[in-house]
């Protein structure tokens, strides 16, 4: 097993994420099959008690795992499917060794961070990336060198390049070049967060630089001298016009090939996927706009998936797609403004939790209803567009969901099952789950097969009560999972399709979400 354990330096944001997974995809490209690991310092035990707000969405893999949003940039540049103990917290590390402690597993020893704690982390990276059965590791560990957290972290891949041999472990470093104001690109941050690295015990093998430009030939020398490593090693990351484009710049920086020689390995193939596809989004003509009628618009990585799901879709049907972010709370405040909804081509309504900002979306989805403009409903977006039906086709003008506001018509509401789960963090349906396709309805057409699997995170479900009202005034659930109803759509309309799961998350660059593809094609009609 190779590993690329990637630390980031100066300062957070950078786009460590986005530069690791890039990585993987020129290693993807050059035939080897390559994992990723991100490594979150932060004690929670997961991502799925995380506001949004303040962390920006929350991913969900398919074995129900709530996890940083960086693990679905890897689901996207590498094309795979991750599991939760692709994320390792400092929380489910301390949890694990605690709970050994109490079985007596230490035989009595002081248990210390090191090595209780550094081996326990490294027995998990060990274990994920033979599980993965890929050829190459890579290892993102979060926040800064520097940070009190990450120092066990550090501390443990330092004591697996001592362990696995010398060829098989690298370091790569991502720093900023800043300019000053006559332009200049500035080294000294580098140097001083490589320096920090290098009394960690870590030295880089490769160093991206961050920059507004291309980092230039001297300001890469210099880099080299002062951090010790061949120029060829200092690579420029320079800001993108999509993040999708990242891949291509380190592969023409030579990032792939310095890679595989310092592992010994030679490229098996050029697979060229990835840039036709960033080519056919740079050929894409028309723009159609996109109303996401949100709560969190504050922070759009709130809605990270959502919006790279529209760009995949815009990419396949040749097409930009440009996501507007709309505060619902606006049409709860003034009524009135639900019309500006117009001039946009289609409205999604996103997924969340708790009624702030909801009758703003049930407002958006009525004008999206009786306009006739696409409208793609996602979880509670497919939750709300029920209850909407229900207020003003059913007339039952109270119809809610218990999660809301109470009601005498639960038109969602919890399954039996459900009902007596009150752990945080248990009682949730999550990850994959199938759902059977009617056969002629617009989820089979846009799925071409009957029987789906997608990604799921929700409490509430539609009330089976309800259902054979609600069909006969022209609603469908054309996708079902026994009792419980996957997808709502409405025939007559020129599309209104909405669903329980979060189709979002298993969109990849070169394979659009079939409702998001759906989506956007009917707005190009
Ligand atoms: N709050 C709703 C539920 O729990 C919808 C969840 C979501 O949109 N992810 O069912």
């Amino acid at each position: 097993m190779k590993y690329v354990i990637v630390t980031g330096g100066v300062m957070s944001g950078l786009g460590k994420g986005i530069t690791a997974a890039s990585m993987g995809r020129i290693l993807i490209n050059k035939g080897y099959k390559v994992t990723a690991i991100k490594i979150d310092p932060y004690i929670n035990i997961d991502a799925g008690t995380m506001s949004p707000f303040q962390h920006g969405e929350v991913f969900v893999l398919k074995d129900g795992g709530e996890v940083d949003l960086d693990l679905g940039n890897y689901e996207r540049f590498l094309d795979i499917e991750l599991v939760r103990d692709h994320n390792i917290t400092t929380g489910k590390v301390y949890q694990a060794v605690i709970n050994k402690e109490r079985r007596g597993d230490y035989l009595g020893k002081t248990v210390q961070i090191i090595p209780h704690i550094t081996n326990e982390i490294k027995e998990r990276i060990r274990k994920v990336a033979k599980n993965s059965k890929a050829d190459i590791c890579l290892i993102e560990i979060g926040g800064t060198v520097g940070d009190i957290e990450s120092m066990p972290f550090l501390e443990a891949v330092r004591q697996l390049h001592n362990e696995e041999a010398k060829e098989d472990v690298l370091f790569i470093h991502v720093t900023l070049v800043p300019m000053d104001a006559q332009g200049e690109q500035k080294t000294k941050p580098t140097q001083h967060s490589v320096k920090e690295l290098r009394e960690l015990g870590l030295h880089p093998d490769l160093i991206v630089t961050r920059c507004k430009q291309p980092v230039l030939g001297n300001t890469k020398e210099k880099i080299a001298l002062f951090c010790d490593v061949p120029p060829k090693a200092v690579i420029s990351a320079h800001d993108a016009k999509d993040i999708y484009m990242v891949p291509l710049q380190l592969e023409q920086e030579g990032a792939a090939e310095y890679l595989l020689s310092r592992f010994e390995l030679q490229p098996k193939q050029d697979l060229r996927i990835w840039d036709k596809m960033v080519e056919r989004m740079r050929s894409a003509t028309g723009t159609v706009q996109v109303g996401i009628v949100g709560k969190y618009t504050d922070l759009e990585d709130s809605y990270l998936s959502i919006r790279e799901s529209l760009k995949h879709a815009g990419i396949e049907a040749g097409c930009v797609v440009k996501p507007n972010w709309i505060d619902a709370e606006e049409f709860e405040n003034n009524p009135d403004s639900v019309h500006t909804l117009s001039q946009y081509d289609g409205i999604l309504v996103p997924g969340g939790f708790g009624v702030r900002g909801t009758e703003g979306k049930i407002a958006a989805i009525c004008y999206s209803r009786k306009n006739n403009i696409p409208y793609l409903g996602l979880c509670l977006g497919m939750q709300l567009a029920v209850i909407e039906f229900a207020r003003n086709v059913l007339g039952y003008h109270d119809a809610n969901s218990p999660e809301l506001s109470p009601t005498d018509h639960p038109v969602i509401d919890l399954l039996p099952e459900q009902e007596n789960v009150v752990n945080m963090g248990a009682t949730m349906r999550l990850g994959d789950y199938t759902a059977q396709l009617t056969k002629g309805s617009l989820a089979y057409r846009l799925y071409g097969v009957d029987r789906i699997v997608e990604r799921h995170r929700h409490r509430y479900e539609v009330n089976p009560d309800y259902i054979d009202e609600i069909e006969a005034a022209g609603m469908k659930f054309t996708g079902k999972n026994r009792n419980r109803m996957e997808i709502a759509e409405i025939p007559e309309h020129i599309f209104f399709f909405s669903t329980q799961f979060h189709p979002e998350f298993k969109s990849r660059p070169n394979r659009p979400s079939p409702p998001f593809l759906g989506f956007i094609r009917s707005m190009l009609k």
